[in-house]
C-alpha cells in the first residue's frame, strides 16, 4: 500500500500531480470546514505532510501515529512547534536558498517604493491630482549612496546588502547576534549594535528569522532611535515588530516611511496602516514569483520523498536526530 501524504495548503499543480503519482494524497480544504479538525483526522495514518502557512503543533498533530516528516514550502519555520516535533521524532524540512534572490528583490522594491513614494504617487496621479509641476509634498528620499542597515545578515540579508553595495553604492551596516566577519567583507559591511544601526541608517531592513530573541525586537524605543528621514522595511515576520509602535511612528512622522510585506496577524484585513499614505503594504509576497514558488515546491517535494524513502532530507531544520 502506498504511503499517505497530507497536503495542508495550496501547492504548485505540477508538484501535486507528482505527489499523487507516488502517494495516497489527501488535501486539506478550508471550504470543507474546520482546518484543524481535518488535520487531526487526516494525520492519524499519514506518513508525511507538505505545505505552508499553517500553525502545526501538539494540538493538531497529536493524533499522528506514524508521521515521519513535515516538509514546509518556506524557509521560515516559526509556524511549527519544533520542541514537539523533536520529542515525537518528526523531521521538519524547509526550502532555503531558492527564494533568497527573489525575496531580496522584493525588499529592494519596498525600500524604493517607500523611499520614493512610488505607490502613493501612483494613486495620487491616477486620482487626477497632477495639475502642475510637483512640489516638495511629492519629494522622496534618495536611495543611491545612502546608508543601509540590515538587521539579520543571513542569506536574504546578504543578498539585500549585495544589491545595495554593488548596485546603489550604499554604505552597509548590519546587526546580528553574532558577527559575520567573512560574509560582511564582500560588502564592506560594518557590524553594529542594534541602537547604533538604527540611529545611523537611512534605510533599515529587517531580515531575521523569528525566534525568541527576535520577537518584538523593534518597538517604540527602537523607532525612537531612528532618524526622521529613515525608511523602515520588514520582509521577515510581523511579530519581529511591535505593529502599534510602527503605526505611531508613521502617524506622527517619527520616521519618513515604511515598506511592509509581513504583519503580526495575516492575512491583514483591517488595519490603521491602511489609512496612512507613508506606508507600502504588500500581502506577504516576498517569494511569490512563478519561478521561485515552483522551485520551493519542487525542493519541498524532494525533501519529502527523501524522508519517505528512508534518506535524510537535504534541508533539515531539526537535525538533532537523523534516524527514526
Ligand atoms: P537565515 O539565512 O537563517 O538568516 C537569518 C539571520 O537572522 C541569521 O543571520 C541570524 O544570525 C539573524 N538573526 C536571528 N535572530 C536575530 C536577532 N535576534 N538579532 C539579530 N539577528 C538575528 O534566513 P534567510 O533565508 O535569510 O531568511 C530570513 C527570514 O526571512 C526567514 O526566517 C523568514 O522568516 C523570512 N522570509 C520572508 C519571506 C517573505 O515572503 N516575506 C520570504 C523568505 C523568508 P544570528 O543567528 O547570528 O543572529
Amino acid at each position: 500500500m502506498s504511503q499517505k501524504v497530507v497536503v495542508f495548503s495550496q501547492i504548485d499543480a505540477n508538484i501535486l500531480e507528482k505527489l499523487k503519482a507516488k502517494y495516497h494524497v489527501v488535501s486539506i480544504n478550508p471550504k470543507l470546514g474546520d482546518v484543524n479538525e481535518q488535520i487531526r483526522h487526516e494525520v492519524q495514518d499519514a506518513d508525511g505532510m507538505i505545505g505552508s502557512g499553517r500553525l502545526l503543533n501538539k494540538e493538531n498533530l497529536n493524533t499522528a501515529k506514524q508521521l515521519k516528516i513535515i516538509s514546509t514550502v518556506s524557509v521560515g519555520f516559526d509556524n511549527y512547534d519544533l520542541a514537539y516535533l523533536n520529542e515525537q521524532k518528526i523531521w521538519l524540512a524547509n526550502t532555503p536558498h531558492v527564494l533568497t534572490e527573489t525575496t531580496a528583490d522584493l525588499a529592494f522594491s519596498l525600500m524604493m517604493a517607500a523611499g520614493r513614494k512610488v505607490t502613493s504617487l501612483d494613486a495620487w496621479t491616477k486620482q487626477g491630482n497632477w495639475k502642475r509641476t510637483v512640489g516638495s509634498a511629492q519629494f522622496g528620499q534618495d536611495v543611491f549612496g545612502k546608508t543601509l542597515g540590515i538587521i539579520g545578515l543571513g542569506n536574504i540579508g546578504a543578498a539585500i546588502a549585495r544589491r545595495g553595495f554593488h548596485g546603489f553604492n550604499m554604505n552597509i551596516l548590519y546587526h546580528n547576534r553574532q558577527e559575520k566577519i567573512e560574509l560582511a567583507q564582500a560588502f564592506n559591511a560594518e557590524y553594529c549594535s542594534l541602537k547604533d544601526l538604527l540611529s545611523r541608517s537611512d534605510y533599515i531592513v529587517v531580515a531575521v528569522n523569528l525566534n525568541a530573541e527576535s520577537q518584538a525586537l523593534i518597538g517604540a524605543e527602537e523607532f525612537g532611535f531612528m532618524q526622521k528621514h529613515a525608511v523602515f522595511v520588514n520582509i521577515a515576520r510581523g511579530s519581529v515588530v511591535d505593529e502599534q509602535a510602527l503605526i505611531d511612528a508613521l502617524k506622527f512622522q517619527q520616521i519618513f516611511a515604511a515598506g511592509l510585506d509581513v504583519y503580526a496577524k495575516e492575512p491583514l484585513q483591517t488595519s490603521e496602516l491602511f489609512n496612512l499614505d507613508n506606508v507600502v503594504t504588500l500581502p506577504h509576497v516576498g517569494s511569490a514569483t512563478e519561478e521561485t514558488r515552483f522551485k520551493m515546491a519542487d525542493l519541498a517535494y524532494q525533501n519529502l520523498v527523501n524522508a519517505l524513502e528512508g534518506n535524510t532530507p537535504k534541508y533539515l531544520v531539526n537535525s538533532k536526530f537523523n534516524s527514526f
